[in-house]
């Protein structure tokens, strides 16, 4: 099948063959490997169990993680009594945090595209597809238009955020769960574009500062403010909000943002959080007790 190296030519493509992205990306996966499409299929579906029990995990796991800066936040969230947050909001902030807790305390999870930003995609996809009694395959097709953005960002920015920065990361995954949801909800790839190029554009700069070289701290609770970003972006969309800059032109701002970001805002942990007062008396600790252990 025809390569795609941009959103543009991915969307166009869809809507040529009267087709959702994901299923052109099930496709190019399926040429890729040199499998069936069905079976490239069935390994997308596969990963929903695991998305859902990463989130199980993080949500019964109330203990602190071995470095004791996170955990138990998911479980909080989830029970608290809500004051404005919708329903559909706390629970795909609670999801998103429950997976980066999972990650944290070295549970299974599925990276998306990354594992320090692994809560935003299956959080709100899944919170959404619950809502809105979704298929498993329509959850799929969701998920292969979400990694069909992913990839264009990787081909044409960058999803590491000792790259391009945490905007990389987690800017990355808002988009990707931003356009799923759109699909998801039977929107055009119009507004898929626009809720992705909504979601990264609001998380360009969003620097890598690690406290302790961990991600935890702030990734854990980043993945649940994000999550709730990328429900306003696809919310936008569908209201019919344009985003002035195309998407394409939003990634490669992310990329050449990421490329003027200094060496200590990209995951080495040498400024930003990672350095405050608080930042280094952690470190400090950490570091004494790993001596000696
Ligand atoms: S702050 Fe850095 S380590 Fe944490 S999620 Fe963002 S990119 Fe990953």
């Amino acid at each position: 099948m025809k390569d795609y190296h941009s959103i543009k030519e991915l969307f166009e493509e869809a809507d040529l063959r009267h087709c959702s992205p994901g299923i052109l990306a099930c496709r190019k996966e399926a040429e890729e490997q040199n499998i069936s499409y069905e079976e490239a299929w069935d390994r997308m579906k596969k990963l929903i169990p695991i998305f859902e029990h990463s989130i199980r995990r993080g949500l019964a796991d109330k203990t602190r993680s071995l470095s004791g800066m996170i955990g138990g936040d998911a479980n909080r969230l989830y029970r608290a009594r809500m004051h404005f947050l919708s329903p559909v909001c706390r629970r795909a902030c609670a999801y998103a945090i429950a997976a980066a807790e999972a990650n944290a305390k070295m549970y299974r999870i599925v990276a998306c595209p990354t594992a320090g930003s692994c809560g935003i995609v299956p959080a709100v996809i899944g919170v959404v597809g619950r809502e809105i009694h979704a298929s498993d395959d329509e959850y799929t097709r969701a998920l292969f238009t979400a990694g069909a953005i992913g990839r264009v960002v990787a081909e044409n920015a960058s999803i590491a955020g000792a790259v391009g920065g945490c905007q990389a990361e987690c800017g990355t995954a808002v988009g990707m769960a931003a356009a799923g949801v759109v699909d998801l909800l039977g929107g055009t790839t119009e507004q898929m574009g626009d809720a992705l190029a909504l979601g990264i554009k609001n998380l360009l700069g969003l620097v890598c500062d690690p406290v302790a070289g961990l991600v935890e701290v702030p990734c854990v609770k980043r993945n649940g403010m994000d999550a709730v970003i990328a429900l306003t972006a696809a919310e936008m969309a569908l209201a019919g909000i344009h985003s002035v800059i195309p998407p394409d032109e939003v990634i490669e701002a992310m990329g050449k943002i990421g490329r003027l970001l200094p060496a200590s805002l990209r995951e080495t942990s040498q400024a930003g959080l990672a350095v405050t007062p608080t930042g280094r008396r952690i470190t400090e600790e950490l570091n004494r007790k790993l001596r000696n252990s």
